[in-house]
């Protein structure tokens, strides 16, 4: 017999969701019956109660229960139990309890089979039993018990209820399982899900965000619980930026509405100067003239550059001006407001302004001044600026191409005195002097008129001595050898003095010694004549510090030593004489290799001092070395050594391969171009720029006195005796006695002995000439006598034939009676540069009747 019922009751939970599921019964020694519950409503039962009767085995099965997928089933009884007391005839067999059972097993095993693969779920026994009194009021007490299954494998299961001899109503049996719900939470979608089959399990599940939503930081999850319950939330999701979440959906930004950044949560209104023309704006833009950075915050209105500074003043002190102004009246809506100061000296006479030079100090600074004020420092004296002051912030260098304003103040700056000599050199000391060198002042604030030169013995600073400069060099002479001397120079200009530099130690050389560096004892001694020392002091000797002042041999008392002094001893064992290449004044001009260990062998001229000499010749012979030796440059010849301490005496320089300048000139008439010839001379003016710096003057400079190498270049040679020209023989007594090359000789010299560098610029424009008609005579076959008379009577050499009008210019300007009117040395080697530099300069040659 089969009798279904079915009962179906949906019941949820607080939080998760219970699914119940379909159950048929079918019956097995177990009756069904109708009656009523406590409210009287009509219920189907299903009965048992056997108790009277011995072994009772009663089963009432369900049909397959499908699972749907759940790992873990609930099955909730509702039963009655009678008492087994109450019962009449005493207790037998009667039971209070029965067993729920269950299978996994398929459906289509029969029952008995199924009987025997059940397995026990738990034995029910009831809370509360009844008693026939109770019945006989027709009030049943209903127990409830609830019994979980799982983990489930199968697709479904069977249940059972085994009676072995209760006295049971069963009123209800409900399957269920659990679920956690789909859940929408923070913007994320969270799927049906059914939970796990361990008692404590929790199933992770990743949402979803919801339409035109992002995840913030990370995937939002939820955790469902046995119970079906949602736990344990992480992360969440947000509107993507133009939306905002209005009841859990992201809804989009209404024009005039933007919204930025997922961590804020509403659309908000534009901030001022700033428009959204569309829906869904992630940004505001800003109006035309207002500006926006990258870093200023999205709800900051756009802003502008602000107005010019205001109520601008200037105080001036001496060469610093301080200038000091108000904010602008309209910062343009920002806070970052900062001021630049463009600094412009107004040029004499109209001529416009110029940019103030690196050397203007701006304290703090010049640009990006927080403060409304600023220091201008180090301008120059008595001199008009004009300072435009201008407000920028944030936004200045977006508004490039809008005007910018300035606020403008002129100012004079007063009369300052110099800035002190910052550093003060030491130059070539000696064990009487010392040659000081110094810088012009940093800021000299006017035209510096001359120099104090304060110097003292070193802690002897009650007494002090002061000497005067116009030049940035000054040889301090009269000092103790081996003393410290303390020196401090300070600059004058119209304004009055400046400050002293700080103090400067320098010491003396002592008394007679050498030193490896040449140290020349008895600098002081030297008789120069008494317009030369001034000219030490006023103009220096010393035009650089490092560069030597030429030193008189006759300084020293024994000539023996000046040799030493300025020339290496050779070991003559290094040198081979090959040839006699000339004649000199005191015996042959050989040539030959020089081997000096560990150089490379070089080819010298080797002067030879003839046998039988007297002491005065061997003198004047070694003479020369002393003062070659003195010199270092590539257009002077070079002194290798000498040879004095085996016989003969020699003498020996680089070797000149093309010999002196006249006999190759005349040799090689007509050959070289004029650049070539312009090389030349260039290279004798720079040779005797070099001998003028060093203070030494010639006195027989002459193209035969130049010597030519290989390569065509020119070197002065021929120091022998440059005093006292015994040696030349063009060289001519005059009514004074002195033995005199008149033709290549100032007039000053022939008349008065005046021999100077000027002097040596007139020889030098006869070597011009020279070198201009490829070695001719000067003034021909003239006599030195109607020579000296035609110069006094202001005849000059005319222009040599092909000869560039410029040279002939210059060789007339070393030519000037006045000899302060001739060109110096450096001024003409400035001006050959540029001829060889723009040989276009010398096209124009001169013309017949110069000639
Ligand atoms: P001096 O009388 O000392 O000028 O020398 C006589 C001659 O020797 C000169 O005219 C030159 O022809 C030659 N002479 C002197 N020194 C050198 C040198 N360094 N190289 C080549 N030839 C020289």
């Amino acid at each position: 017999v089969f009798y279904t019922l079915y009962i179906l009751v949906i019941l949820y939970c607080e939080q998760g969701l219970s699914t119940n599921i379909l159950v048929f019964f079918f019956l097995f020694q177990w009756e069904e019956i109708g009656e009523v519950d406590e409210n009287y409503a009509p219920i189907h039962t299903y009965q048992v109660c056997r108790v009277m009767e011995q072994n009772q085995n009663n089963w009432l099965h369900t049909n397959w229960i499908l699972t749907e997928g759940a790992q873990r089933v609930f099955i909730e009884l509702k039963f009655t139990l009678r008492d087994c007391n109450s019962l009449p005839g005493g207790v037998g067999t009667c039971k209070e309890t029965f067993n729920i059972d269950g299978t996994g097993m398929t459906e289509e095993e029969d029952r008995a089979m199924k009987e025997s693969r059940y397995i026990k779920i738990d034995t029910i026994a009831a809370d509360e039993s009844f008693t026939e009194l109770d019945l006989g009021d027709r009030v049943m007490k209903l127990n409830t018990e609830v019994r979980d299954l799982g983990p489930l494998t199968r697709k479904g299961f069977y249940l059972a209820f085994q009676d072995l001899g209760a006295c049971i109503a069963l009123v209800s049996v409900r399957v269920f399982y659990k679920r956690c719900p789909f859940l929408v939470k923070s913007l994320a979608e969270f799927p049906d899900t059914i939970p796990g089959s361990e008692a404590s399990q929790l199933v992770e599940v990743v949402g979803r965000c919801v339409n035109n939503s992002l995840p913030l930081y990370e995937p939002p999850r939820m955790h469902c619980s046995t119970e079906g319950e949602w736990l344990v939330p992480i992360g969440k999701c947000v509107c993507q930026p133009g939306f905002e979440e209005i009841n859990g959906s992201c809804q989009v930004c209404k024009v005039g509405f933007y919204r930025s950044l997922l961590e804020s949560l509403a659309c908000s209104k534009c901030p001022p100067h700033s428009v959204a023309r569309q829906m869904g704006a992630t940004a505001c833009s800003c109006e035309d003239g207002y500006f926006k950075l990258d870093s200023d915050p999205s709800n900051m209105a756009c802003t502008r550059p602000p107005s010019a500074p205001r109520n601008a003043i200037s105080n001036v002190n001496e060469t610093s001006v301080f200038l000091e102004w108000s904010i602008p009246m309209d910062t343009g809506g920002r806070k970052d407001v900062r001021y630049n100061v463009i600094c412009r000296q107004v040029l004499p006479d109209g001529r416009g302004l110029e940019e103030c030079g690196p050397n203007v100090r701006f304290l703090p600074r010049r640009t990006g001044l927080s403060n409304t004020s600023v220091m201008v420092a180090d301008l120059q004296s008595h001199t008009n600026y004009s300072f435009l002051l201008e407000a920028v912030n944030g936004v200045s260098d977006l508004a490039k191409g809008h005007a910018k304003q300035y606020v403008s103040l002129n100012v004079t700056t007063n009369q300052a005195a110099p800035s002190p000599v910052s550093v003060v050199r030491k130059g070539h000391t000696g064990k009487s002097s010392i040659a000081l060198s110094w810088a012009e002042p940093d800021r000299p604030n006017g035209i510096i008129l001359e120099y104090e030169i304060k110097y003292f013995e070193k802690e002897q600073d009650s007494s002090y001595t002061i000497i005067k400069s116009k030049d940035t060099e000054m040889v301090v002479e009269g000092l103790k050898p081996s003393s410290a001397y303390i020196f401090q120079v300070r600059a004058r200009t119209s304004a009055g003095y400046g400050a002293f530099s700080r103090r400067f130690e320098f010491q003396t050389s002592p008394y007679c010694e050498y030193t490896k560096e040449k140290e020349r004892c008895g600098y002081s001694k030297a008789k120069q004549d008494p317009e030369e020392e001034k000219m030490h002091f006023h103009n220096g000797h010393i035009k650089f510090p490092g560069v030597r002042t030429y030193i008189d041999p006759l300084t020293y008392e024994d000539p023996n030593q000046a040799v030493h002094e300025f020339a290496q001893e050779i070991d003559v064992s290094y040198i081979s004489i090959e040839r006699i290449i000339g004649a000199g004044e005191f015996g042959e001009v050989c040539s030959g290799p020089l081997r000096l260990p560990g150089k490379r062998e070089i080819q010298v001229a080797i002067k030879t001092l003839k046998a039988g000499y007297t002491e005065q010749q061997r003198r004047d012979f070694l003479w020369e070395a002393s003062i070659m030796g003195q010199f270092n440059h590539p257009n002077i010849i070079r002194l290798e050594g000498v040879v004095t301490k085996s016989k003969p005496v020699m003498i020996i320089t680089e070797y000149m391969e093309n010999g002196s300048l006249d006999t190759f000139l005349k040799k090689n008439d007509g050959q070289f171009t004029v650049i070539q010839l312009v090389g030349m001379l260039r290279g004798i003016a720079s040779g005797m720029r070099y001998l003028s710096d060093m203070g030494y003057v010639h006195r027989d400079l002459a193209a035969r006195n130049i010597l030519v190498n290989s390569n065509l270049v020119c070197k002065v040679s021929d120091f022998g005796l440059s005093r006292v020209l015994e040696d030349d023989p063009e060289a001519a007594y005059t009514t004074r006695g002195g033995k005199i090359p008149i033709r290549w000789t100032a007039p000053e010299a022939i008349a008065y002995r005046k021999f100077t560098s000027a002097s040596d610029v007139w020889s030098y424009g006869i070597v011009m000439w020279e070198v201009m008609s490829y070695g001719e005579r000067p003034y021909w076959e003239m006599s030195n006598q109607d020579v000296i008379k035609a110069v006094e009577e202001s005849y000059r050499l005319p222009g040599p034939m092909d000869c560039p009008e410029a040279l002939y210019h210059l060789m007339m300007d070393c030519w000037q009676r006045e000899r302060s009117n001739r060109p110096k040395f450096d001024e003409i080697v400035c001006l050959l540069d540029k001829f060889i530099r723009n040989p276009s300069s010398l096209k124009k040659l001169v013309n017949s009747s110069h000639r």
